[in-house]
């Protein structure tokens, strides 16, 4: 913050505060902000029925309970001070930065991720561990999967196994578990619905949650039946993209590099033109977050950062394919944190 020339950081719900605190707010219209002046000790203003859910850190941060008939945002006024420059959380309700702002008029405000994205970016090794906890746990379903029947089943049915999968596996939360069959595969963030699985159909299994704060994020192809040719060989196109983005993620290269790594092996069998979404995103509290690979995006990777690696071809109209692990650059090469296998699922 003395770097930035920032007096005060102000950060509500989103991961930031978990990441800072160790606690989570609940998205609500009652406010829930920790301040943290640049000198002075940090206060997390938090709704009296709140309260109780909070553990203080003494050293860390003290707690100030607010009542129904308070006005929060006096309280987080108070504790600002005189502060000039306030960097305030990406995802604080636009209506409490208005009312911020305007009890603060002298104020310039800016976005708290200046100071937390740094932070939060580069993984230490108890991070990497509860990533690899929350990867291996999804690992495991998606390697369950190939045991069961999809035939006859919908996608939702399909999603809703897979939501309680993750629940049974240790998740506190399910975040989401794309089903996507036949066609419907050629949407990459197809929201599951009736359709029933045919015999011949791909199925695009991608799924994650939070377990123990941190994300797990896993895309697997199951086909119910033999594969076209046209599918197997874009699989296999599509397998070796992966492979070869996953090699290329080395600490020093730039996260555009890995990206045109998996775009230049689809290009190869013109499959490039299918693919039209970014390799991947960083993981760790939020599911998606920095740093993004993604052509254009020159930032190199450090030891520590974690993301996913997932190129996909998306045939409108015909099927869609994709493939995904989570990576973590480390000193001695990419390590994936998913294990499941990777071939092509054969199932009923
Ligand atoms: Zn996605
Ligand atoms: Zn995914
Ligand atoms: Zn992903």
């Amino acid at each position: 913050m003395t770097e930035l020339g920032i007096d005060a950081l102000c950060v509500s719900v989103g991961p930031d505060l978990p990441y800072l605190t160790g606690y989570e707010a609940m998205p609500l219209e009652r406010l829930t902000m920790l301040v943290v002046p640049r000198d002075e000790a940090a206060t997390l203003v938090v709704p009296r029925l709140e309260a109780p859910r909070v553990v203080e850190q003494p050293g860390v941060f003290s707690v100030e309970p607010w009542d129904e008939t308070d006005d929060p945002i006096e309280r987080v006024v108070a504790r600002l001070g005189d502060a000039a420059v306030v960097a305030i959380g990406d995802q604080t309700w636009a209506r409490f930065v208005l009312a911020l702002q305007a009890a603060t008029p002298d104020a310039r405000y800016r976005s708290a991720t200046d100071v937390t994205g740094p932070l939060r970016v580069v993984k230490d090794s108890d991070e990497i561990a509860r990533l690899r906890a929350a990867a291996h746990a999804v690992d495991e379903i998606a390697l369950s999967l190939r045991e069961i029947s999809f035939a006859g089943r919908t996608e939702h049915d399909l999603h809703r196994e897979i939501v309680e999968r993750m629940l049974d596996a240790g998740h506190e939360r399910a975040n989401f578990a794309i089903v996507a069959t036949g066609p419907n595969a050629a949407s990459p963030h197809h929201d599951p619905g009736a359709r029933v699985v045919e015999r011949g159909d791909v199925v695009l299994c991608d799924f994650g949650g939070t377990m123990d704060g941190y994300c797990s994020d896993i895309t697997r192809m199951y086909v119910v039946g033999k594969p076209s040719p046209e599918v197997r060989d874009a699989y296999e196109a599509l397998t070796l993209a992966q492979q070869r983005a996953v090699e290329t993620a080395t600490v020093g290269t730039t996260c555009e590099a890995v990206d045109a790594a998996a775009r230049s092996v689809l290009a190869d069998t013109g499959l490039d033109r299918w693919f039209i979404h970014r390799t991947g995103h960083g993981i760790g509290m939020d599911a998606h977050e920095d740093p993004y690979v993604v052509a254009g995006n020159t930032t190199v990777l450090e030891p520590g950062h974690a993301f996913s690696i997932e190129p996909g071809v998306y045939v409108p109209g015909s099927f869609g394919l994709r493939l995904e692990d989570i990576v973590v650059a480390d000193r001695d090469g990419p390590v994936r944190l998913n294990e499941a296998p990777r071939d092509l699922a054969v199932v009923a």
